[in-house]
């Protein structure tokens, strides 16, 4: 294999790259790592349309169309992954300047520094697929158990409001997760 192939194949998959890097996947996170798989699979889209050459007018428009959609997406899902992440920085993007191209770059950098999107506090996120975890299982936990385990609330008993809480955050989280398309498998419980 030539040295350049590397080279080329780096850039190939910039960005699927350079997510598989910063997002590792994790034990026992099956809904984050969904999350993550659907992510990756949005970078390897956006590399091939990053790759692809526009011969009109109209390739153009639709090829930076569905780079926009792309990128779109990859900043919805990597603020699920990452809750602490909702503002882009510059060291953020710099690595992908080479796969963006000037245009892009200094469209994404224009961004930079200012919350990504409005949206439920961040922390939120975290809980609500940890949330969702806890529940994909056979015999899961009732709702008030898991907000025993998870609410932030810092009140020494969890009540109907923590429990209700929860429950609006994992079904956002199930919207975001159908509209991605993402099926969440129920797993046996580890054998007693
Ligand atoms: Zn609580």
């Amino acid at each position: 294999m030539l040295a350049s192939d590397g080279v080329l194949d780096r850039r190939r998959r910039a960005f699927h790259n350079y997510f598989v890097t910063r997002f590792p996947s994790q034990e026992i996170r099956p809904v984050w790592n969904l999350l993550r798989q659907a992510l990756l699979e949005q970078c390897e889209v956006l590399d091939s349309v990053l790759l692809e050459g526009a011969e009109s007018e109209t390739e153009a428009r639709s090829r930076a169309a569905k780079v926009a959609e792309c990128i779109d997406t990859i900043m919805d899902l990597s603020r699920w992954l990452d809750p602490s992440d909702a503002i882009l920085t510059e060291d953020k993007i710099d690595p992908l300047m080479d796969a963006l191209g000037p245009k892009l770059y200094a469209h994404l950098s224009q961004h930079c520094g200012k919350r990504a999107a409005p949206g439920r506090p961040i922390e939120r996120r975290d809980l609500a697929i940890r949330a969702l975890e806890l529940k994909s299982v056979e015999q899961a936990p009732t709702w008030i158990n898991i907000a025993r385990q998870l609410c932030p609330c810092g009140e020494a008993a969890h009540d109907k409001t923590c429990v209700e809480r929860i429950r609006r955050d994992v079904n956002r989280l199930k919207d975001v997760l159908l509209s991605y398309r993402i099926r969440i498998p129920v797993s046996r419980h580890a054998q007693p």
